[in-house]
């Protein structure tokens, strides 16, 4: 799960992080007072999970309560990489002397974690990695032994931080990487990290995203799920149990196990069209489940035509067979839907829907014949 800014800055300060004073607005009236609060000059943000919110206008600074007014009503609603943004956070301004750049994230192949340290923050990292690769200084770190204060100093002084950052910086970095650790994070990144011209370091920016395979010991992300805006596809499917994502195509897509299913969208995509989500149903292709998926696709506006794509394995495909006519008496579906049946008892599977086979309901003998159709039926 991907924290807005607000949540990863109550999440570091959990674990100690010096962040500004601030809080949430969803109203203009909402930001005055925060702003009232917290003093002026203020920064007025967007809380929307796309980065470069400050170059797409997301990001002011106000001076006044009509400075307050003007931006927070400009930028509430205002559409970011898609992203309407719905809520902000007003917090205090800091002056700024120097930018940095501080992440933590998983280095899977080399099984450790991956520390990344740069002087030259407050512009996108990947930038600097095109740019000036030898700007970022990245360290290792042996998931057992940690990082510690000695080895975090080092780090700093490699990275070349300003003297009077250094200290400090190293410190928070400590405090950042037990964030990252004990706060079950796939990535805890602040950019800018900030020095002020007072010699303070802080986070400006928070970007974390939380493991969701430990939500078990983390009891307090449910009031972060609970600030979630989720596609009401995807919500409709949480709902029901399915594993589906939501995506932009017109071509809705069913298969059984996780695999199949990203093939299936790479095969609509070889064949020219789009697929609209990625649904796996896994084992369970009974007529309750294929009920469910079908009515989830149905409800997404943009889908022209549904690709079903199983091959039987443990599930057998006679009893997908019969899960799909018997889902298609319980949900009217408004698309064409296309079967692509293969696997442990097709011969039966497809002859139990032959007599029902329709303008409506087509089998295809292979893959890329169905999602050949599938996509001809979505044009
Ligand atoms: P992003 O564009 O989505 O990464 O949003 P950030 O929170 O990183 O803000 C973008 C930029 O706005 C930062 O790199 C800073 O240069 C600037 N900014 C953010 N907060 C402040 C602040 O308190 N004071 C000043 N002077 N600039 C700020
Ligand atoms: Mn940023």
């Amino acid at each position: 799960m991907d924290l807005f800014e607000y949540q990863g800055k109550q999440y570091f300060a959990r674990y100690g992080i010096a962040v500004s004073p601030g809080d949430v607005a969803d109203t203009v009236d909402e930001a005055v007072a925060v702003a009232e609060r917290v003093g002026y000059p203020v920064v007025v943000k967007a809380q929307v999970k796309v980065g470069g919110r400050g170059k797409a206008g997301g990001v002011k600074l106000a001076n006044n309560v009509d400075e307050v007014r003007e931006h927070a009503g400009n930028i509430l609603g205002l559409d970011i990489k898609g992203h309407v943004v719905r809520r902000l956070w007003v917090e205090r301004s800091s002056d700024i002397e120097k930018e940095y750049y501080a992440s933590f994230t998983l280095d899977r192949p080399n099984k450790t974690h991956l520390g990344m340290l740069s002087a030259q923050g407050g512009v996108e990292i990947e930038v600097v990695a095109e740019e000036n690769p030898d700007a970022i200084a990245m360290i290792s770190i042996d998931p057992v032994r940690g990082l510690d204060i000695e080895t975090a100093r080092r780090w700093v002084a490699e990275a070349n931080l300003d003297e009077p950052a250094r200290e400090q910086t190293a410190e928070l970095l400590v405090k950042l990487y037990d964030c990252y650790t004990r706060g079950d994070c796939d990535l805890a990144e602040i950019n800018p990290l900030i020095l002020t011209p007072d010699h303070k370091v802080h986070a400006l920016d928070a970007k974390v995203t939380l493991d969701e395979n430990a939500s078990y010991r983390h009891p307090e992300w449910e009031e972060f799920r609970a600030d979630e805006f989720e596609d009401p596809r995807e919500k409709m499917a949480k709902e029901r149990g399915l594993n589906y994502i939501g995506l932009d195509g017109t071509v809705g897509i069913i298969a059984n196990g996780a695999g199949l299913a990203m093939s299936t969208l790479d095969v609509v995509n070889q064949v020219g069209g789009a697929a609209a989500n990625f649904l796996d149903i896994g084992g369970g292709a009974n007529a309750d489940v294929m009920a469910a998926a079908l009515e989830v696709i149905n409800a997404d506006p943009k889908v022209r035509s549904i690709f079903v794509n199983i091959f039987g394995g443990i599930t057998r495909v006679d009893e997908v067979a019969n899960g799909v006519l018997e889902a298609l008496k319980r949900v009217t579906i408004t698309s064409p839907i296309v079967l692509r049946l293969d696997g442990t008892n097709a011969v039966e599977g497809r002859a139990i829907l032959a007599p029902h086979l329709n303008d409506h309901l087509i089998t295809e003998p292979t893959m890329i014949d169905a999602a050949r159709r599938a996509v001809a039926l979505a044009k």
